[in-house]
């Protein structure tokens, strides 16, 4: 049997079936921007492998970091020992966190650092003397993860619908339906205002992709929305959950999404509360605890971590019992942290801000005179990503020809094909993506879609 022939009767991939599975292609090495596959072809990874590989594939530096780390110390424990690579990353997340974030648990994946964020804001309460706040506020249109409880708190009508039987009953706010870059609608607020009240005393915490939900709704909404559901969650003693793991690290043009409030003021857009004037501030609006992933070792090695406040995280010690009740086994994996501290410093010494503005000029040029041509019912660009809404996807013989005739890969799913491409891409690789991308919105729409077509 070849690879792929193995592959392919015995190993399950993403959202896929083993009897009828998707194609795959077998990937040798990359570099850059480019997957090189084992036939010797290269293709452009226009989704960034799941929006992580933020600094390119198997960039020198931090390849360099696992290699050198790997000759100390592969892993150990964390129950128990310390290091310095995930003591220099503390400090490192800590130095560009929101403000006062700089309580770290560490995570193996995304989606624990999401459960991780919960559970540290329902033990907080605990600590309180409130163990009836015990559930989660989340959007429609929003993804957390796959795990138990951030299906619970992904989009209700979303991918996660077969194992409702397994989840915890949460609360649900409808979709930010305030477009990003229009004028604020303060009704967007009032089904979120609703939750709230008719739920109070029952909730721990709001959780939200901020400006960003990605992997389900591909929406990008009003910064506005953020700066008001912080004023909830104060007026009702809630917590505040940002899971920044898609968004955050450049990705929608400032280092965290939340941070496009900054930009705002109230007197321009007519909100009913005030918002922070601070162009300079890291932050300004601060969510109590934030979860980050992906980008985090720049889609070099596993790793996510969980950022909680001072508040947050001295409530819970004080709290019975005092531990927090999270221990993963590859908790702080060494490699794992030499890889983000090489990917921060790398974050650090780049003008990604300006490269990004320059991909969401390109991005727009070439795509929004798309709008509103047959299929096309969407298109919708902010920083590094590229969304375009159609009626129907392409059957999917026309999506892999469309990737083997660019070069470019791209995985479109629901009604969206998009790009989120490493944030080093130039204009040459944007131009090619940005031609995939509009022959693939522009090809015959295929048949209706079956299940995996749904997921990302
Ligand atoms: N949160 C958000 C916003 C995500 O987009 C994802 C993954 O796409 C996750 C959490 C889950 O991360 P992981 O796949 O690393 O578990």
């Amino acid at each position: 049997m070849t690879t792929l022939e193995y592959d392919r009767a015995y190993i399950w991939h993403p959202y896929a079936s083993l009897n009828n599975p998707p194609p795959v292609r077998e990937v040798a090495s990359a570099s850059g921007v480019n997957l090189t596959l084992a036939n010797g072809k290269t293709l452009i990874d226009a989704v960034s492998s799941w929006w992580c590989v933020a600094h390119g594939h198997n960039h020198p530096a931090i390849v360099e970091a696992i290699r050198r780390q790997s000759e100390k110390l592969c892993h150990v424990m964390f129950g128990g020992f310390t290091h310095e690579p995930a003591v220099e990353l503390a400090q490192k997340l800590a130095a560009i966190a929101p403000a006062g974030l700089n309580r770290v648990f560490f995570a193996d994946s995304g989606s624990i650092s999401v459960e991780v964020a919960c559970k540290m804001a329902v033990q907080y309460h605990v600590a309180l003397g409130h163990p009836e706040r015990n559930r989660i506020v989340a959007l429609k249109g929003g993804y957390h993860g796959d795990t138990s409880l951030c299906m619970a708190i992904s989009d209700p009508d979303g991918m996660h619908t077969l194992f409702k039987g397994i989840m915890t009953q949460q609360f649900f706010a409808e979709k930010p339906s305030c477009g990003f870059g229009s004028d604020w609608d303060p009704t967007d607020i009032a089904s979120l205002t609703k939750v709230l009240e008719e739920h109070d005393g029952e909730i721990a915490a709001v959780i939200c992709e901020p400006v960003f939900q990605a992997a389900n709704a591909m929406n990008f909404y009003n910064p506005a929305y953020l700066a008001e559901m912080r004023a909830l969650c104060d007026a009702h003693g809630v917590l505040l959950i940002f899971d920044e793991i898609a968004a955050g690290f450049y990705r929608t043009g400032p280092l965290w999404a939340h941070q496009w409030t900054n930009r705002l003021c109230s007197d321009a857009t007519g909100m009913s509360r005030p918002l922070c004037p601070d162009e300079t501030g890291v932050g300004c609006l601060c969510p109590d605890i934030m979860t980050v992933g992906k980008a985090l070792t720049g889609g070099h090695i596993t790793l996510a971590a969980t950022l909680a406040s001072e508040k947050v995280a001295e409530t819970i010690s004080n709290g019975r019992p005092s531990a927090f009740m999270h221990g993963p086994t590859y908790m702080a994996n060494p490699l794992a942290c030499a890889a983000a501290c090489a990917s921060l410093d790398l974050f650090a010494q780049t003008d990604y801000a300006a490269n990004v503005a320059k991909i969401e000029h390109a991005f727009a040029a070439g795509l929004l005179p798309l709008k509103g041509l047959p299929n096309v019912t969407d298109v919708r660009v902010l920083g590094a990503a590229a969304v375009i809404e159609v009626e129907r996807l392409p059957a999917r013989h026309d999506i892999e020809r469309v990737i083997d005739k660019h070069g470019v890969w791209l995985r479109p799913f629901g009604n969206f094909i998009y790009a989120m491409p490493p944030l080093i891409s130039n204009g040459e690789t944007i131009a090619k993506i940005t031609m995939a991308l509009a022959d693939l919105a522009l090809s015959k729409p295929g048949p209706a879609p079956t299940d995996g077509d749904f997921h990302e």
